[in-house]
């Protein structure tokens, strides 16, 4: 069942954090996401990480809450000073969820004097451009799925014009095993990955060397929070009550390592030098005012086998939740130029549901367990605005058509930078921004943040 509306989304709520109620914040009272922040003691060259919700521009740290026994009924503080967010999450039901979350809104509500007249108050929360931040989660698994017809219709099209979807798309979720140990987050470099390229010509050698094609790709991060047993499969009506929630990735992409690569067992080098997230888990509860109907299927697509068909999840298992990607360059930055945006998509536009993906996911009885990280694919939209890597934006060869056009062989046709530069894929030094926000009438705007990556050149 897809989480629902209470008291805590009402958009009339305002908080005694007074930059939580900035209509410019991506953070107000209504949001509340998950972070882990590392402390730095300068004097004693120590640092200690603790786990807190983003607030306006402050943090406030659960652990010290809960010492203080403002969370009693609500955590155990010995486990919330010891464990990860998703961790704790993993053991509480979907009503403690609840509950957790109105007591921190109450807590954060202007009127409400408890914490905010409290001494301690001024302790426990912090400016978070003083701190680094942290995905709240540590990384367990990774995979990453292809849920967006849009893009894998764009990209097949690119070497299957006349069949450009594979028999197996409308059924099955399709997906591959990433790798966790590269997953960083937001603000860290990605370094221009060596490996085998692409053969210039069919039937010839691979060169070996720094990737030419380097690209990215705009997608969402879906974290568990509750795992199931090794055998047990996870029933669809309940696969949401096992996700924690939601973050900003990119899916960097070796296009030319990936073209050699794919065949027969999919991507593998040309994904696996890095994957980055955004730090702050937006929660499923606070996503509640944005859920949509699951993306209408085509009179002659089939349906959904009966595993992955439930008719919650058909009514509401789509989020819309705005996605844009920005590029500056280098010289952008030099010149204080600011980032262009390269494209503006929607989540509600993919074809698979989060719960279809983690229905599927063990549906063969394989094990998912907190901190599990699932990439939803590239999102992709039905314009050429809403094409989420270079290899759909810079494809064909007139940039003002919404239908793709182009063949094999035909020119990329670049994008202007302000500068004069001029981009088909990422040169080294760009800075890649995804964005994301959702917004509804009657609700207040909550936003993901950012998450960022810069291209360092490669090493050989
Ligand atoms: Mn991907």
């Amino acid at each position: 069942m897809p989480y629902e509306i209470d008291e805590t989304h009402d958009q009339n709520l305002k908080s005694w954090v007074e930059s939580a109620n900035d209509p410019e914040t991506d953070f107000p009272i209504q949001n509340l996401p998950f972070v882990r922040a590392v402390f730095t003691d300068d004097e004693e060259q120590e640092t200690f990480i603790a786990s807190g919700v983003v607030i306006g521009s402050k943090l406030l740290v659960l652990d010290l809450i809960a010492q203080e026994g403002f969370l009693d009924g609500f955590v155990d503080d010995e486990i919330m000073s010891t464990m990860l967010i998703d961790e704790y999450f993993s053991q509480l039901s979907r009503d403690d969820r609840a509950k957790f979350r109105s007591r921190l809104v109450s807590l954060l509500d202007k009127d409400n004097a408890e914490l905010r007249d409290h001494e301690l108050a001024e302790h426990t929360l912090f400016d978070v451009a003083d701190v680094e931040l942290l995905p709240a989660f540590d990384c367990r698994d990774y995979t990453d799925f292809y849920a967006s017809v849009y893009h894998a219709t764009n990209v097949g099209s690119m070497f299957r014009p006349d069949n450009p979807l594979l028999p197996n798309y409308k059924w099955i979720p399709v997906g591959y095993h990433g790798r966790a140990s590269s997953v960083v987050p937001s603000g860290t470099t990605v370094r221009r990955p060596v490996g085998q390229l692409s053969p210039a010509e069919e039937g010839g050698a691979p060169g070996f060397g720094p990737c030419k094609l380097l690209d990215y790709e705009l997608e969402l991060g879906v974290v568990v929070g509750r795992g199931n047993e090794l055998g047990q499969p996870i029933p669809i009506a309940e696969a949401e009550d096992h996700i924690l929630g939601v973050c900003l990735l990119n899916d960097w992409s070796a296009r030319d390592m990936q073209k050699w690569e794919y065949v027969p067992l999919g991507p593998f080098l040309a994904k696996n030098f890095a994957t980055t997230v955004s730090p702050y888990i937006v929660t499923m509860e606070a996503l509640a005012p944005f859920r949509c109907p699951a993306m209408t299927r085509d009179d002659d697509d089939p349906k959904p086998l009966a595993h992955l068909h439930d008719e919650n999840d058909q009514s509401h298992g789509g989020i819309d939740i705005t996605l844009e990607v920005f590029l500056a360059s280098k010289q952008m930055r030099d010149q204080d130029l600011e980032p262009i945006r390269l494209s503006k998509g929607s989540f509600k536009d993919m074809y698979w549901t989060i719960a279809q993906m983690l229905t599927h996911h063990s549906s063969n009885g394989c094990n998912m367990q907190p901190g599990d990280l699932l990439g939803s694919g590239t999102i992709s939209g039905p314009t050429r605005e809403a094409r989420g890597c270079l290899l759909e934006l810079t494809w064909d060869g007139d940039p003002f058509a919404e239908t793709p056009k182009l063949v094999p062989g035909t020119q990329r046709t670049p994008i202007e930078l302000p500068t004069g530069e001029e981009r088909k894929f990422l040169a080294d030094g760009d800075e890649v921004i995804i964005r994301g926000y959702c917004e509804r009438d009657g609700f207040r705007r909550i936003g993901l943040g950012e998450c960022r990556g810069i291209i360092e050149p490669a090493l050989i």
